[in-house]
């Protein structure tokens, strides 16, 4: 009897199921429309002529310790003098600290409140050549050869595609007559590759002190890619609305010293060694709510079967957390991330080591602070004898960024300039949690609406290449990188 009763209500429920998830599957996110394309083609050749004479100017950042050669810097600001003369008529230049390059373009109407300007970044520094690797470069990395369709060299990516793109947007729109309703300013930075705290921070401290406050801002970061989501092929704009932090923590233990044939039961290696191997065991907790908003922005695109799954992750979250496991990528930008980098210790094979000391680089999930990384990992190793400390000359790492707004006016413009830039090809857009670092971070006070990203499409096996070898732009992305600000700032 009871049998009889439970079967049909077990088999309804699960009707019911099946129909709840065939629903969602197949409710589109409404994400996804296509954009509307639009009548303005740069100059080709001269777009390529410019980066490949941009890559000439060896404006290398070496490091802190080593400055940028101040003449090609310098030189480079001439160069783009000379090849925007109508924006640098339009448009108020000041250099800023020395090398950075701060443009305001007044707009039309007077800033208010529902008029407020808009940032858009860039970097004039490069990172070096890695010494050793100067052969496996297709081309020579500062000559700025076009061949094959691409323009090569280092900083045709990063960042140079940034500087060009937006000056040449501009220089366009005043040839029409095109003048933004809000004012726009353009940050170009010459030291990102080593903080930006001398570049992009004072400007940010100028923009603050004369009581700047943007409504959004558009940096470096984010990118169009193709055939990362294995099932869709069409390709997926991504922006990083967020950027993971950094800190670096010093692990230290002194022991006793003396002979080692009367050692105690642990020397200061065995000690340091079992709280690194501790924190290994013991990773930071995964959050899934940055990995959840991509898979949920694309998920309308992907085969049935993944959409089914992805479409209803209240369901299916734990299966797919668990598909992620062993996932480097994956695991990145689900949690802060432990790496223990370097170690040090002992002197010779028969001495008992005094001082053990490793260094542990995390990269830190929005919601956490190089504070709350201290004391986490202070609890896991749960041993007084080693000493845990901030790296670095009293420098507490960074923060990772507040998560900016998925949607309101700086994101709505941004996407649909996106959207219209591929018209009549559909493009994904979507949000990806950063997990490197841009000069972004020091204009948090200016607005809380960052947005990371630059139009280039590249290839999966081309997401190297930025500070690796054979660093190359194609002529046709860097024609679309100069449309998409075009459009972007038209309707600004
Ligand atoms: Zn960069």
């Amino acid at each position: 009897m009871l049998k009889k009763r439970i079967l049909p209500a077990i088999a309804a429920l699960f009707i019911l199921l099946v129909a709840v998830l065939l629903i969602r599957t197949f409710t589109p996110a409404g994400s996804q429309m296509a954009g509307e394309a639009f009548d303005f083609r740069p100059d080709t050749a001269r777009v390529s002529r410019l980066m490949s004479e941009s890559v000439r100017f060896k404006t290398i950042s070496f490091g802190r310790d080593k400055p940028t050669s101040a003449t090609e810097l310098r030189a480079y600001h001439a160069y783009l003098e000379k090849q925007f003369p109508l924006a640098h008529k339009a448009l108020k230049r000041e250099v800023i600290a020395d090398y950075s390059l701060l443009y305001t373009w007044t707009g039309s109407a007077p800033a208010s409140a529902t008029n407020k300007p808009v940032i858009f970044l860039g970097h004039l520094d490069v990172v070096p050549v890695v010494p050793g690797t100067e052969s496996k470069w297709k081309q020579p990395p500062f000559e700025g050869v076009v061949a094959d369709g691409f323009i090569w060299g280092r900083g045709t990516l990063d960042n140079k595609v940034n500087i060009i793109g937006l000056l040449e947007a501009a220089e366009n729109m005043l040839q029409q007559g095109l003048q933004p309703t809000r004012t726009i300013y353009f940050a170009f930075g010459h030291d990102e590759e080593q903080g930006g705290i001398d570049g992009a921070k004072v400007m940010a401290d100028v923009l603050l002190k004369r009581g700047v406050q943007a409504e959004f801002l558009v940096d470096e970061g984010g990118l169009v890619t193709q055939g990362v989501v294995p099932g869709i092929d069409a390709p997926m704009a991504l922006i990083a609305p967020a950027e993971k932090g950094i800190v670096t923590l010093e692990l230290k233990v002194v022991g006793e010293g003396g002979h080692s044939s009367m050692p105690p039961e642990q020397t200061s290696i065995g000690i340091l060694a079992a709280a690194i191997a501790a924190l290994e065991a013991n990773q930071f907790p995964r959050d899934f709510s940055h990995t959840q908003s991509f898979l949920e922005a694309v998920a309308d695109d992907m085969p049935f079967a993944n959409r089914l799954v992805m479409k209803n992750l209240w369901l299916f979250k734990p299966v797919v957390m668990g598909a992620f496991e062993g996932d480097k990528q994956a695991q990145a930008a689900m949690r802060t991330t432990t790496a223990a980098t370097m170690i040090a210790g002992g002197i010779k094979a028969n001495v008992l080591p005094i001082d053990a000391a490793a260094k542990v680089n995390f990269r830190i999930l929005p919601g956490e602070t190089p504070d709350t990384v201290r004391e986490r990992v202070m609890r896991v190793i749960n041993d007084a004898r080693v000493e845990v400390s901030f790296d670095g000359s009293g420098q507490k790492g960074m923060s990772p960024s507040p998560v900016s707004p998925t949607q309101g006016f700086g994101w709505e413009q941004l996407t649909a300039a996106i959207r219209d830039t591929a018209a009549p090809q559909r493009m994904i857009v979507t949000p990806r949690l950063l997990v490197a670092a841009t000069d972004t971070r020091h204009y948090r006070k200016i607005t809380p609406n960052h947005y990371r990203f630059t139009y280039m499409q590249l290839a999966p096996s081309d997401l190297a290449s930025i500070h690796g070898t054979n660093e190359r732009i194609s002529v046709a992305t860097l024609n679309d990188t100069v449309r998409f600000y075009f459009r972007m700032m038209s309707r600004l």
